[in-house]
């Protein structure tokens, strides 16, 4: 299909370095039976933008350049494919970055966030750090009018908070929260927002973090330099914690989390680690006798992450405007890269009117 507009704006990764990402006029994306276009109307920086900015080993071994990267937003259709039913011009939308294939074991059998061709918008496809992206018809949510735009394109951490705190059951439990970047800290709202008895989030030297977290319903906050276990177990009349939710990354707070638990505790683990992870015939057996069950989380259900995200913002329990910290102008895209990067950001938004 051929598009009727020229040219727009795009944060575009042209060289393979830190200093590689450009603010460049690209075409317009043509689109196809099957796709959207969508006009971006706020953008929000994630983690993997960051490995993205930086270059750091994972974007080297993972990417392809030139590549429009970013997938958190929302936004408004400018134009709809010849196949696309149910979407039209002017939906006010946002968008599951995982592109699944419906073809595979688990896309045939209700699994699609752990399909094992997956591919992901900003990473493997170009993304929405642009005027206008291309999204698959099948990856389109439709947003609530009563979201404000910033806080419908926060839905995707958002939707990893959400997973992770529900896997947890964690209703009436003390709670353990290892990590408060972005998505731990969705993680303190929604664990709040759905009950959680004792909440406790630890930080690596970053109290600052530590603060939103205390405003975001924590009961607890404890940087690493304490012993954390011994301070558990004090806060939970000697029995460690029910549930532990990691979201560091750090192989610290992961043992800290294990170790954290009271016997039959549940661990489940967000977090993604980039460095080897020891772990001895102890640790497995600790794990093994003391009863623990441990589950990793990938990216959102679909959809049924989604709907629960939705219900949970609806209610207005999340405090989501909380940890927004910085807002940008597109056009001053690398001010927010600056912001994300000072260790003193929550979530930082960008817009596009
Ligand atoms: P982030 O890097 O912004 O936050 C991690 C936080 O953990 C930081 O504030 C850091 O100071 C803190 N930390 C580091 N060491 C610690 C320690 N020993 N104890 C306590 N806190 C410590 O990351 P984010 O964007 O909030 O994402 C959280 C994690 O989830 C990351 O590891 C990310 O790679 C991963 N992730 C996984 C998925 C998935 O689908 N599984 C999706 C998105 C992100
Ligand atoms: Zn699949």
């Amino acid at each position: 299909m051929i598009c009727m507009y020229d040219h727009m704006i795009a944060a575009v990764k042209i060289k393979g370095e830190y200093n590689g990402t450009e603010l460049r006029k690209v075409p317009v994306p043509d689109i196809s039976d099957d796709e959207v276009l969508v006009k971006v109307s706020r953008a929000s920086i994630c983690g993997t933008d960051i490995h993205i900015y930086k270059w750091n080993e994972w974007a080297a071994d993972t990417m392809g350049i030139p590549i429009i990267y970013g997938h958190e937003f929302s936004g408004y259709v400018e134009k709809v494919g010849d196949k696309v039913k149910n979407i039209k011009k002017g939906d006010y939308v946002s968008a599951e970055g995982h592109v699944w294939c419906d073809d595979c074991y688990q896309c045939r059998t209700g699994r699609r966030h752990i399909c094992p061709n997956m591919k992901s918008l900003g990473i493997s496809r170009n993304g929405i750090f642009a005027e206008y992206a291309a999204i698959r018809d099948k990856n389109i949510w439709h947003n609530d009018e009563s979201i404000k735009p910033e806080i419908a394109s926060l839905q995707d951490p958002l939707g990893n908070a959400v997973q992770t705190v529900f896997a947890g059951n964690v209703a009436g439990k003390t709670v353990l929260i290892t990590g408060a970047g972005p998505i731990g800290l969705m993680a303190v709202s929604v664990a709040k927002a759905t009950g959680a008895g004792k909440i406790i989030v630890t930080e690596h030297a970053n109290s600052y973090r530590l603060d939103i977290a205390k405003r975001l319903g924590a009961d607890h906050t404890l940087l690493d330099n304490e012993d954390i276990v011994e301070r558990v177990k004090e806060l939970t009349d000697g029995n460690g914690v029910d549930v532990s939710l990691e979201f560091s990354g750090a192989m610290q707070a992961l043992r800290t989390g294990l170790k954290s638990l009271t016997n039959g505790g549940k661990m489940v683990i967000l977090g993604l680690y980039s460095s080897d992870i020891p772990f001895s015939d102890e640790d497995i057996n600790d794990i093994v006798i003391r009863g623990i069950s441990v589950e990793g989380i990938t990216g959102r259900l679909i959809w049924d992450t989604w709907y629960q995200s939705n219900r949970l913002l609806k209610s207005g329990k999340l405090k989501l405007d909380e940890l927004i910290t910085d807002r940008f102008k597109f056009d001053d895209f690398h001010d927010g890269f600056r912001a994300a990067l000072s260790g003193k950001a929550g979530k930082i938004i960008y817009s596009f009117d």
